[in-house]
């Protein structure tokens, strides 16, 4: 007996006698974790299992973010949105409906896939958009990525750099596109980081006069423009699907900022130009085989949209862009010039057009504001004269609309403002009553 006594008294403490409470999860000791959590009737839980179940959770709810959007749109109902804000570009509208459609759904099946068919991994299309300033090239990409609820970014890729040079590095591109994932408030130590990061990895970029870091074609150039090529470079990196290192802080890397980590592997790059002159590279091209196959030329192309649709990699590549970013933007598409009807068109049809920004403005001073079509005819002729496309209008219309929004407000007893053509041509009052 007081052997016994003895043995239990010598016997090692296990931390299971020193406390009784237990985790109803996994059954460890009090003792053995650093806080216990009292639950109903006696259970517990302890903060290894409750870090353990967010692990789980943060998991899951970036693989839900990673597969991209929740349902899917079907092209067709992506072009019925882009309806609503961008006139006219019917072809580019469609096929960009098509090629988004792809990409998402390619990221889907690629999660989603477990194992046989692995083989056939389909491949990231970016899209290259060929057409005149103004229109509509960025209020497609932005318009598209709005609809999607996916983080949107845009660079000019004039003032991106190389790295170690003066100048926008590529990376801060994907910054903008995580701040924007962050709607916004990003916090590099916050812990919903990852997943904003998860979003942004599916968002969308779209570069915009990426035909200005064109080196210059063997045709036009005396020195080659070496800079030009360095950026596209910088940008083939990002577009072909890296783990990029990004300043959480924005500005040149250095080595004490905190870096973010990104994977472009499933960001979509829209990436868009003017490309003046690259219309003559294919003419020439287009014109050399029809004189070699002696065909008639009855059907040549003479739009300037449909000559670049038939622009052929070669071309691009003669027109300064680096054979491997070619090669990295399968998808090329061509928007026409907006004709004065389509302009006219964009002044009161989208949803948030111009003329409807300007009466929404004048109802908060209770008067109702209207334009006379000989009016919306004027704008849309002093537009075209700017050859801006229909980023001209803005500026047109602010113009009229400097002095009627100065004076108006002040107007005692008015609730109705019409713009004649005359306010426009000849500087008089807008009728009021
Ligand atoms: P781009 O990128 O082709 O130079 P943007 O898309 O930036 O031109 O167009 C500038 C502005 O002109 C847009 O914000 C929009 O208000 C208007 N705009 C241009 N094209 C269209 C269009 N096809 N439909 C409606 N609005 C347009």
């Amino acid at each position: 007996m007081a052997g016994k006594q003895r043995s239990d008294r010598f016997r090692e403490r296990t931390p299971r006698d020193l406390n009784p409470i237990t985790c109803s999860f996994c059954g460890r000791n009090r003792n053995e974790v650093e806080k216990m959590f009292k639950g109903k009737d006696d259970t517990y839980i302890c903060d290894r299992c409750l870090t353990d179940s967010m692990e789980i959770l943060k998991d899951e709810r970036k693989e839900r973010v990673k597969t991209g959007i929740r349902e899917l749109p079907k092209p067709k109902e992506l072009k019925v949105y882009l309806d609503q804000y961008v006139i006219g570009q019917d072809h580019a509208k469609k096929a960009l409906a098509v090629a988004v459609y792809n990409h998402y759904k390619r990221i889907m099946t690629n999660r989603g896939d477990t194992s046989e068919n692995r083989d056939v991994e389909l491949e990231k299309s970016n899209i290259l958009l060929m057409g005149p300033t103004g229109s509509g090239k960025t209020l497609i990409a932005k318009t598209m990525a709005k609809f999607l609820d996916v983080p949107f970014a845009i660079a000019d890729a004039t003032t991106l750099t190389e790295a170690g040079y003066v100048g926008d590095d590529v990376e801060n591109v994907l910054l903008r596109l995580i701040q924007n994932a962050a709607e916004g408030d990003l916090d590099p130590e916050s812990t919903h980081i990852d997943e904003i990061i998860a979003r942004a990895e599916v968002g969308i970029v779209y570069v915009d006069e990426v035909d200005k870091i064109a080196r210059k074609s063997e045709s036009m150039s005396i020195t080659r423009d070496v800079s030009g090529e360095g950026v596209q470079q910088a940008l083939l990196k990002i577009i072909e699907g890296t783990v990029s290192g990004v300043p959480a802080f924005g500005g040149r890397k250095h080595p004490q900022q905190r870096q973010l980590y990104i994977d472009t592997t499933n960001i979509l790059f829209i990436v868009g130009g003017a490309f003046v002159g690259l219309e003559d590279i294919v003419r020439s091209r287009i014109g050399k085989k029809e004189i070699g196959f002696k065909t008639s030329g009855k059907n040549k192309p003479s739009d300037t949209s449909e000559i670049l649709r038939e622009a052929i990699p070669h071309d691009l590549v003669k027109y300064g862009l680096i054979p491997e970013l070619v090669g990295r933007l399968p998808i090329n598409l061509a928007l026409s010039e907006l004709t004065s009807d389509e302009l006219r068109r964009i002044l009161v049809e989208p949803k948030n057009s111009i003329i409807r920004q300007y009466q929404k403005l004048m109802e908060m001073e209770g008067i109702d504001l209207t334009f006379t079509d000989e009016a919306l005819d004027e704008i849309v002729h002093k537009t075209i004269e700017r050859k801006t496309g229909a980023r001209g209008l803005r500026a047109v219309i602010e113009n009229i609309m400097l002095d009627v929004m100065y004076n108006v407000p002040s107007m005692k007893n008015v609730k109705k403002c019409t713009i004649s053509k005359e306010v426009i041509t000849e500087g008089k009052e807008p009728m009021t009553a």
